[in-house]
């Protein structure tokens, strides 16, 4: 009998090679199989009689195997399993791509179903990778005939594998203990755990399902207000924030020196900041403008004015070359003026007379170096500061709430220092708000005048070659060049945990070759979705981005970004082999339009907030179930959230609760 412990190697069908990939899925004992949700149910629902199957319409069908064969495609170098199924008024083909094994597990005569779409080509319809499914005694199904749930996993651990070992966990399911309110449950009119739990993984009916749903998006989201609500009365129990005087001549001396005039939206993002900075509360702002519009500028005004008050400073940056970038922009900009600027990543160290780690350490102690860049490693418990006023966090979405908690909270002894945080990702209000809770916006909308815009163009096929002969043009004047392609193609293996464990792999190995790049030991940079980040390679002139329907407008924009950040004219370049028509729209849209905002908004409505906010690479915490959009749920949450906080603060009258909010935090968070 399984229980809630039992690890997954266990099961019976669970071979070591298997359990490694679950593993890597963050599976490791039946409980966490219970919570490892469906990220898309197809509706093969009604099983249709074979004459009536459409192209590109999930169907689940019944009939009987007339044929089977292996063959080799050398075409396709594939190999190809063949059958033909038929009811009482019809028959079709049958595909699968490499799965010989078939044959050994059906024969001729078997009664099946099977489900999946049917695609149209010369020879007509046929079904492509069908999953199968023989009858069982009882005729019931697990994989087909239903509403087929579908769960992220990785290469080599196949969707009915997951369902196989989820329904084995589901006994254990009775075991789990209600950690939601009883209060809430009966407000809200929840089912049972249990009873959701099951509901999820094999949905039974409409209306059941619908209120299940409705249990477990709410859960999410009171998880994150909750979370933010517990952050915010342990910052208010320190007692105020650093006030931080506006300097208005020293602000009005940096601003004349500037070797620019400063944008609106930058005057007033930073006026913005300045007063926060003033108040007696914790500044909580996110600086919020697209990729080269100019926020660092912005960060050091704040930064001018908290050191002159007499305040340090810190700025985290995700990468090492990124900080080494500021730490570079900052001296220059600070240059005249009493800012003694420190750079400490795992294995950089830099100031103004020396490279000393232990010495940094001690003047960021001793309050003689005024302004410290980093990397994560700023979060170290040994890293401590004089007089922290102001804590900064660069491109804030690719890191977790818990490092940007820590960083802030390095003002601890005095006052609670204020935070800024700074993305490019466009975030519409009401979205921030879900999230943060109480944040404040700063938008940079507009880019400095005088950029070149950056011509965009979708390549057809045919002009493929015309595409290189121009980056070849681009290279011999002396120009770089940005090639970007998908991760990873198969649909088993698009889930996002597998890209994440990939990413996290490689990223050392990836700094240095992007390092190489910037000193332009090579003229193309052939990656993933890797250079999102905001690195500055002023020589780059061309991004080329090949199936660009993979990608989202904001992520394509993002991209874009990386060029056009010189004198030089920039060119976007998208391939795309999408022959859908509304994708073709969505890919226009891009070519013809240059906001990051408008497009974000694009995104969202022709994707869903699902699609482009849902995923930890944004930098929202991975929603498995909520839809932030729905306003009012997110409401509802919030105010459940600071109901349960006002009456049991600690926690201590829920502690199943309390145990859920530590558990879900190391779930939802990157690092
Ligand atoms: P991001 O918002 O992407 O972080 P940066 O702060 O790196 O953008 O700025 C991009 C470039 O634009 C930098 O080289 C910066 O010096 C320059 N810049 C910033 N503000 C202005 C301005 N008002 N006019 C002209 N150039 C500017
Ligand atoms: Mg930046």
């Amino acid at each position: 009998m399984v229980n809630l412990e039992t690890p997954l190697s266990k099961f019976p069908t669970v071979k070591k090679a298997i359990f490694k990939k679950l593993h890597s899925l963050g599976l490791n004992k039946a409980q966490d199989l219970l919570y490892h949700f469906p990220f898309r149910y197809d509706d093969f629902s009604k099983t249709v009689a074979i004459r009536e199957i459409m192209p590109e319409v999930p169907v689940t069908i019944h009939g009987r195997l007339q044929l089977l064969t292996n063959r080799r495609s050398f075409a396709a170098r594939k190999m190809v399993t063949e059958g033909i199924i038929a009811d009482e008024g019809g028959q079709i083909k049958a595909v699968w791509f490499n799965q010989p094994y078939l044959i050994k597990n059906l024969q001729v005569g078997d009664e099946l179903y099977l489900a999946g779409k049917a695609e149209l080509n010369k020879y007509g319809l046929q079904l492509v990778n069908p999953v199968y499914e023989k009858e069982r005694k009882d005729g019931s199904t697990l994989n087909t005939g239903r509403l087929v749930p579908v769960y992220p996993t990785t290469s080599g651990l196949s969707q009915k594998q997951i369902r196989f070992l989820i329904k084995t966990s589901l006994d254990a399911a009775t075991l789990l203990p209600e950690w939601l309110p009883a209060k809430i449950v009966k407000q809200f009119n929840f089912l049972p755990l249990a009873e959701s739990l099951k509901e999820v993984h094999f949905p039974t009916g409409d209306k059941k399902f619908e209120q299940v749903k409705k249990r477990f998006q709410f859960e999410e989201l009171f998880l994150i207000q909750l979370r933010n609500e517990l952050w915010r009365q342990d910052l208010f129990k320190s007692g105020g924030a650093v006030n931080i005087k506006f300097q208005e001549e020293a602000t009005r001396t940096f601003v004349e020196h500037l070797p620019f005039k400063l944008t609106t939206d930058q005057r007033s993002a930073a006026w913005e900041i300045l007063q926060d900075l003033e108040k007696g509360r914790p500044m909580n702002r996110l600086l919020d403008g697209d990729v080269g519009s100019g926020k660092t500028v912005v960060a050091a005004m704040a930064i001018l004015n908290t050191v002159v008050g007499g305040c340090q400073a810190t700025l985290m940056a995700p990468t090492e070359i990124l900080a080494t970038q500021h730490y570079e922009t900052f001296i220059r900009f600070f240059e005249g003026f009493p800012v003694r600027v420190g750079l400490l990543t795992s294995h950089l160290c830099k100031f103004a007379g020396g490279d000393s780690k232990k010495e940094l350490l001690d003047k960021s102690k001793l309050g003689e170096i005024d302004l410290l860049v980093g990397t994560h490693a700023l979060v170290q418990d040994k890293i401590k500061f004089k007089k922290l006023g102001l804590a900064i966090v660069d491109e804030q979405h690719r890191f977790g709430v818990e490092q940007r908690h820590k960083l802030q909270k390095k003002g601890r002894g005095t006052k609670v220092p204020h935070f800024l945080s700074m993305t490019a990702t466009p975030i519409p209000r009401s979205y921030a708000l879900s999230l943060y809770g109480d944040l404040d916006l700063s938008l940079i909308k507009h880019k400095p005048v005088g950029r070149k815009a950056i011509i965009t163009k979708l390549v057809e096929e045919v002009d493929r070659g015309k595409a290189y002969d121009f980056i070849r043009r681009q290279i011999k004047t002396g120009r770089q060049v940005f090639v970007i392609c998908p991760l990873i193609e198969e649909e088993e293996k698009s889930d996002k945990k597998s890209v994440m464990t990939e990413y996290k792999m490689r990223v050392g190995e990836k700094e240095d070759v992007i390092g190489k790049f910037l000193t332009r030991e090579f003229d193309i940079l052939v990656s993933t979705s890797v250079v999102e980040v905001g690195v500055d390679i002023p020589n780059a002139s061309v991004m080329m981005i090949e199936g660009a329907e993979k990608f989202g407008l904001a992520q394509l924009h993002q991209f874009r970004g990386r060029v056009g950040r010189s004198e030089h004219q920039s060119y976007c370049l998208l391939f795309s082999k999408a022959v859908n028509q509304k994708t073709k729209q969505r890919l226009q849209y891009f070519v013809e339009n240059s906001d990051g905002f408008a497009l974000a908004e694009k995104d969202l409505e022709m994707r869903g907030p699902g699609e482009v906010f849902g995923t930890t690479q944004h930098g929202f915490p991975e929603l498995k179930m909520a839809d932030l959009s729905n306003l009012e749920m997110v409401k509802q949450s919030r105010e459940v959230a600071k109901m349960i906080l006002e009456e049991d603060p600690a926690l201590a009258q829920n502690p199943l609760l309390k145990e859920k909010i530590k558990d879900w935090e190391k779930t939802v968070h990157l690092e």
